[in-house]
């Protein structure tokens, strides 16, 4: 349904000026680019506080990353990518031999600053300093998801069903020994659970492992895709409007920034630019090049079987590099790992297959629900940070993307911090690590 294609355009041409194409231009306080998690989320909470939005984005439900993933919302979720336990796989990933992460080689000369701040950033020093930076955006993530499930009618999606990182052997959980070293300094809660222990907390597991971490403080968003759609509604509802169509240049003007899109031009005192995967090709044009990429994932779901005890919360087959998630009481969402590839590369289906196998050893499933796979572009930086702040160069532009793997989950928590930018407020969150200036120009090697 498209929602936002009956809403009335109240304020459209009020000030009538041409536009590129020759129309009238459409006038908004603020113009938010992408309707994403964070696109979505920026625009209720710029809504919330007055200001007229028109929000920008092609409006297909399944191009949005925010609608295929784990719905995992972690307080724990603090660890990035490039962690230094990195260097000891680096031999399988350069053979694509790893599940975790499958490389395009020729996509990668175009990615070359974002794979050498990646590099630069798996160590143990630099990993620490990232958790402490992402625990304060990860602890406001849960409370934010509530705030907001209660406005869009979406709290029976969301709970804390805690989730399960399942490990096949001994030495694989003595190897993320750093891992719950860091989550334990930081006070996440986690219990360890032996493989019966495990069995018992998850009746739905009929793999054996060794044992697993359950973070019990997390949460979950059964199917996500439909709260990005009840988002679509309540922001209709509070007046917001919309461009149904994707923008092709952002140009600063005296009085703030002319939007051109597919249909014409909008003129706005400010623009958040919350475009995912696809940031980056929208700040190219203005001069600043991010050492971003994007992670492509895959999902695709199947049906438990009718004897099977339902599963209750995500679960991380550390074994297969792949992600379980419960989409309700009879089926699944098996969500696959890394993809370093162009956005729109034709699909691989190797690291989803071989997930999707390995799924069918985990749990009792019976047969797949969808017949394709979902293909979607984490909006990736190296450091595993989002890139949340003013643009260094242009005012007016707040920069908002890059959430990488918690996307979904720091989403809210980053609109609120959006729209608080916007007042010209401090944001609750201290967003001084998130800064752009970060991934602009060369790693910081030492
Ligand atoms: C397999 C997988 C599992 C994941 N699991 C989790 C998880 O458990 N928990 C979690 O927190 N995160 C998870 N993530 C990450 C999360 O999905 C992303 O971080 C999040 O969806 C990013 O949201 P976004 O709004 O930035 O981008 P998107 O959801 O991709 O939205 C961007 C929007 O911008 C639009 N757009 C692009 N270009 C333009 C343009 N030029 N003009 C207008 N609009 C444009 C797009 O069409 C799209 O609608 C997972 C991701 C994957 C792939």
């Amino acid at each position: 349904m498209h929602l936002f294609g009956t809403v009335r355009i109240r304020h459209k041409a009020a000030f009538g000026r041409p536009g590129s194409g020759g129309g009238m231009v459409e006038r908004a306080d603020i113009a938010v680019i992408g309707g994403g998690m964070v696109g979505l989320a920026s625009a209720l909470a710029l809504r919330e506080r007055g200001l007229d939005v028109v929000l920008c984005d092609p409006g297909e439900a399944r191009a949005r990353t925010s609608y295929g993933n784990a719905g995992v919302v972690s307080r724990g979720s603090i660890l990035p990518m490039a962690s230094p336990a990195l260097w000891g796989k680096f031999p399988a990933y350069l053979r694509n031999a790893d599940r975790a992460l499958r490389l395009d080689y020729p996509h990668l000369p175009r990615i070359l600053p974002y794979l050498t701040h990646f590099l630069a950033s798996a160590r143990e020093s630099r990993w620490r300093e990232a958790a402490a930076s992402l625990l304060p955006l990860t602890s406001a993530a849960y409370a934010a998801h509530e705030r907001l499930a209660a406005r869009a009618g979406t709290t029976d999606r969301l709970a804390r069903t805690g989730w399960i990182k399942a490990y096949r052997t001994e030495e694989a959980f003595a190897g993320a020994a750093l891992e719950r070293d860091i989550l334990q300094r930081h006070g996440v809660a986690f219990e360890i659970l032996d493989g019966d222990a495990l069995r018992e907390r998850e009746p739905a597991l009929v793999r054996r492992y060794a044992c697993g971490m359950l973070l019990t403080e997390t949460g979950s968003v059964r199917e996500p895709g439909r709260l990005i759609e009840a988002c679509e509604a309540l922001f209709a509802q509070s007046g917001g409007r919309r461009i149904r169509g994707s923008v092709t240049r952002l140009t600063p003007g005296s009085e703030g920034w002319s939007v051109t899109h597919d249909g014409g031009t909008l003129a706005a005192k400010q623009v958040v630019l919350a475009a995912g995967a696809a940031s980056g090709t929208l700040t190219r044009d203005l001069g600043y090049r991010f050492a971003i990429a994007a992670e492509r994932g895959y999902h695709r779901h199947y049906a438990l079987h009718p004897d099977s005890p339902p599963l209750t919360c995500p679960v991380l087959d550390t074994g297969a590099a792949s992600i379980i998630a419960p989409m309700g009481p009879d089926r699944v969402r098996v969500l696959s790992g890394v993809e370093l590839n162009a956005r729109h590369a034709k699909p691989n289906h190797s690291q989803i297959e071989a997930a999707s196998r390995e799924a069918a050893e985990t749990l009792r499933l019976g047969g797949p629900l969808d017949n394709e796979f979902w293909l979607g572009s984490r909006p990736a930086t190296p450091d595993g940070m989002p890139v949340i702040g003013h643009a260094p160069r242009h005012t007016g532009l707040i920069f908002a993307f890059g959430h990488g793997h918690i996307g979904l989950s720091t989403g809210p928590i980053t609109g609120e911090i959006v729209a608080d930018l916007a007042m010209g407020r401090e944001p609750a969150v201290p967003i001084a690590p998130f800064a752009p200036q970060r991934l602009l120009g060369f790693p910081r090697l030492l």
